[in-house]
This record gives structure tokens, sequence and C-alpha cells, in this order.
């Protein structure tokens, strides 16, 4: 079975892994200090803070933006809302939820499958206290639409509503040649298990500035700042937080696996140009919409097929995986409350699936796949 997904690891990482457990520090140290600054470096932007996943990430980045504290008053409690997309995995959105915060679901662009930046305008009011973006399959929103649509709000409304990107899958993404997370907003990283780059589960907030950076490197860890002196007490927490920081185990398996990433990334890449081409005009098949001012990572390879049961099912019998990756989050009965009609998604939702793309496939493999759809379900 050729698989949707595979595990990326440095042939080197288990030694390495070994070499943390003996020195007897495998919490939060010197290699997640050096796994932060060097994915910083990677990205430009060094105002940077390591997490244990990405959900914890999302969490900490709604908190710092916009998080509720029961001991201070909350100057603009009218706004209870979060502006999110509901294709995408669950990890994205139930940090709104811990963050006590009401989820305000936006259609999908049926052409990209990233959020339709027009429903998001038509959606943002006062009652709006941020947005949740995504770049599902790491495909770049249209983030300079997205700051139009910001202008035009705080123009509309007196205040511009802060902006989380979800680049769960996106490591290595650009958008308008800079790596994501350099935009103006606060973006998070993910290095999961499956994910391209894989620090055996890991994660990346990035800041857009000092403040906000001073701020998440302290509240991932308590509120507590590392350099004080813990040991006679003498020392003060001017804003409680969390205990998200990475440990020195993925930070390892994190530095390790950096030193592949670039060239299974340019493999996705390779394999996904030749879909491109080799699968153009297959009946019952369509391809998403991707401008050429940005570079996706493809993560997965995303189609929109007619009859899609039996498309899974066909490839399923040659022994190709497929896969839907994530039910449209709007559907659970946990956010029942926030249902609304949402004609875009509805639009494309039985009809995406995922094909295997990655750096695993051989050349046969990739050519297995194209033979296969193009022979028809
Ligand atoms: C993987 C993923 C997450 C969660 O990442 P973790 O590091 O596992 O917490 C969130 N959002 C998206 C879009 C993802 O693909």
């Amino acid at each position: 079975m050729i698989p949707v997904f595979k595990v990326a690891m440095a042939p080197d990482a288990p030694e390495r892994v070994a070499e943390v457990l003996r020195s007897g520090r495998v919490e939060h140290g010197p290699r997640a200090d050096a796994f932060e600054v060097e994915l910083g470096r990677r990205l430009g932007n060094p105002r940077v803070a390591a997490v244990n996943c990405a959900t914890s990430g999302l969490h900490l980045a709604l908190h710092l933006l916009v998080g509720r504290d029961p001991y201070r008053p909350d100057p603009t409690p009218e706004r209870d809302e979060v502006l999110t997309t509901p294709f995408t995995f669950e990890g994205t959105n139930w940090p709104i939820l811990g963050n006590g915060l009401k989820i305000r679901w936006v259609d999908t662009d049926p052409a990209t499958l990233n959020i339709d930046l027009d429903d998001l305008e038509r959606r943002i009011s006062p009652r709006t206290r941020a947005i949740v973006v995504v770049h599902w399959l790491g495909f770049p929103l249209d983030l300079r639409k997205l700051d139009e649509v910001l202008d035009r709000a705080e123009q509309r409304l007196g205040f511009r509503p802060p902006v989380v990107e979800d680049c769960a899958q996106a490591w290595g993404a650009t958008y308008r040649e800079k790596p994501l997370g350099n935009h103006g907003n606060t973006a998070v990283y993910s290095f999961q298990t499956i994910k391209l780059l894989t620090a055996g589960g890991g994660g990346l907030v990035v800041l857009p500035d000092e403040e906000l950076h001073r701020r998440a490197l302290r509240t991932r860890w308590f509120g507590i700042d590392r350099a004080d002196d813990r040991t006679r007490g003498e020392y003060e927490v001017p804003e409680w937080g969390f205990r998200f920081p990475m440990n020195e185990i993925s930070a390892e398996i994190g530095l390790a696996n950096l030193e592949l990433v670039d060239d299974l990334l340019a493999r996705h890449r390779a394999n996904a140009h030749r879909f491109d081409k080799e699968l153009q005009g297959v009946p019952g098949l369509e391809h998403t919409e991707r401008p050429d001012d940005r570079e996706p990572t493809f993560w997965a390879y995303p189609v929109k097929v007619e009859d899609r049961p039996g498309f899974m099912r066909r490839l399923d019998e040659a022994g190709i995986m497929t896969s839907i990756i994530a039910r449209r989050n709007d559907e659970h009965v946990t956010v029942a409350a926030a249902r609304e009609p949402l004609p875009g998604l509805d639009s494309v939702a039985d009809r995406v699936c995922y094909l295997p793309v990655g750096w695993w496939l051989t050349e046969e493999q990739r050519e297995h796949i194209v033979d296969t759809v193009r022979a028809g379900w």
C-alpha cells in the first residue's frame, strides 16, 4: 500500500536521542534553545518560541492576543467571537474554545480550499475578537488580500482584529518570497510526527513584535522568566502562563531532521508538479487553484472528484491509499450552536480527497498513481 503520510526520520536521530537521554537533561534546555534559534534563522524571523505541539502554540497565541484574565476587567466583553474555518483539523479550532471564546464559521473558497476572504470580510463585526486562518496543505492564503480586508475593517469598526495563522502543514511555504511567519501576524508551525519536519511532537509560535515575543517566552512556562533565580523564592510572575515548552528529546529529533527537510520538500513539490501536468483533463477530476505568487509545501495532493467513494475504492484496490484527513469541523456536536449555512464548503466537502505525493514515492509508484487515476473509477 502506498501511504498518504510517512514519518521522515534522519538516520542519526536514534543515536542523537540516546545522547540526550544519557546527558541527564531531558526537558527544556540547550537543545530546545538551539532548535528554536535555528528555526528562527531559517524563517528569517528570530521572534520564535518552541512549544510542545501546535495545538498548545495556537492556544498560547490566542491567549497572548485576546485571552481573558479573571482578575482583570475585560475592556471589550462584547468581542466574544473568533472567525475561523471549519475546513481544517480540529487542532485549529478547539484552542478557541479553550480560551473561552465562541467560534463563528467562515465559508471555504472552493477554488483554493482556504478560508473565503470575501466571506470573512462580510462576517467581521463589533463582536469579532480575533481571526484564525489556515494555510491548508501548506498552500499559502492570499495574505495581501487579507491585509486589505483588515484595513477596511479597521476603517469601518475602529479596531483591527488580530490574526493567527495556522502553519501546521506549511513548513517551507512562502508567500511573495517570504516564509510564512513574516507577514505581520502570529503564526504557528507543527512538528507533529507526520508533518514534513518532525520533532516527534512539537510546535513553534512565531511572533510579529518584541513585546509579544517576550510574553510568549514567559507564558509558555508558567509566566516565569527562566533567567530568574528561583532557589531563594525571589522571583515574580507578572503574567500567569502554561506549561508548554518543547523538551530536549523532541528538539534533538527536530535538529536531526532539519538536515533532511529541504530535500524532502523539493521532492514533494517535484511530484506535485508531475501530477499537475499528468492529471490534466481527467474526466470527473478537478485541481485546486494555485496562483504563482506563493510556494506551497504539498503536504498532501488535493483533488476534487466526482463519486469520491468510488474514487477512493478504486485507488485502494490498486494499492494506493487516499485520505480525507479531517471531517468538516462545523458538523461536530460540540459546536452545534455555531452552525451556519456555508455554501462554498458544501460545494466541495464531499468531493475533496488527498493523494500521496510525498518524498517516499518512487518513480514507478508515481506513474502507477497517474495511470490508475487516468484509467477512471
Ligand atoms: C497537525 C495540525 C495541527 C495540530 O498540530 P499538533 O502539533 O499535533 O498540535 C493543527 N492544525 C493543523 C491544520 C494541522 O494539520
